[in-house]
């Protein structure tokens, strides 16, 4: 598979539109059947596919969906950048309709032109914690990483990978 074609966000969308159906049905299998080293798997598929994915050349994730800030961000964020908290919230976020605070706007106001993050030392953890294909209790996370094929290159990856698996792998 040509990874650089994965980085062209609309690209990535159809592809992951084309397969959402065969996935949905496989990652459904997999939730029934529980697999005893689910986490260990993802884990496996998640370091080899960022061997070759490069979110520098990427990132969908800073341009197109909004990390949950918790307040432990919101204060080491305010530090990092030397400002009030309240000054912080002001100017850069909102509430939305779960009622948790996010950018006013994406892409990111941190994403800097090159791709880097501009305060990825004291970035939000749900920025540290995506895509979320090396978390434990993988199997609570199926769902979601059906939804992120369509976003990230590594999930869609991942996700073509763990298809073509040998069957006694997933028991
Ligand atoms: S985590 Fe996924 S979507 Fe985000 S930059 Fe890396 S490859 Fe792209
Ligand atoms: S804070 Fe950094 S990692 Fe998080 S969305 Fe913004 S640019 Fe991306």
């Amino acid at each position: 598979m040509d990874i650089e074609k994965l980085y062209n966000p609309q690209y990535l969308s159809q592809l992951a539109k084309n397969s959402q159906q065969a996935n949905a049905k496989f990652l459904k299998k997999l939730k029934s059947k529980k697999p005893r080293r689910l986490d260990d798997v993802f884990a496996a598929l998640h370091q080899q596919v960022f061997e070759q994915v490069d979110c520098l050349q990427c990132a969908n994730c800073c341009r197109n969906l909004g990390p949950r800030i918790s307040h432990k961000d919101i204060e080491r964020l305010a530090k990092f950048l030397r400002m009030k908290p309240l000054d912080f919230i002001a100017q850069y976020l909102r509430i939305d309709e779960d009622n948790d605070y996010v950018f006013q706007s994406m892409p990111c106001p941190f994403l800097a032109d090159d791709n880097y993050c501009m305060v990825y030392e004291s970035r939000p953890k749900a920025c540290r914690e995506y895509p979320h294909t090396d978390s434990k209790k993988m199997v609570t996370l199926l769902n979601l990483a059906l939804k992120n094929t369509e976003t990230c290159p590594a999930v869609f990856l991942v996700v073509e990978e763990l298809k073509v698996l040998p069957p006694e792998q997933l028991k």
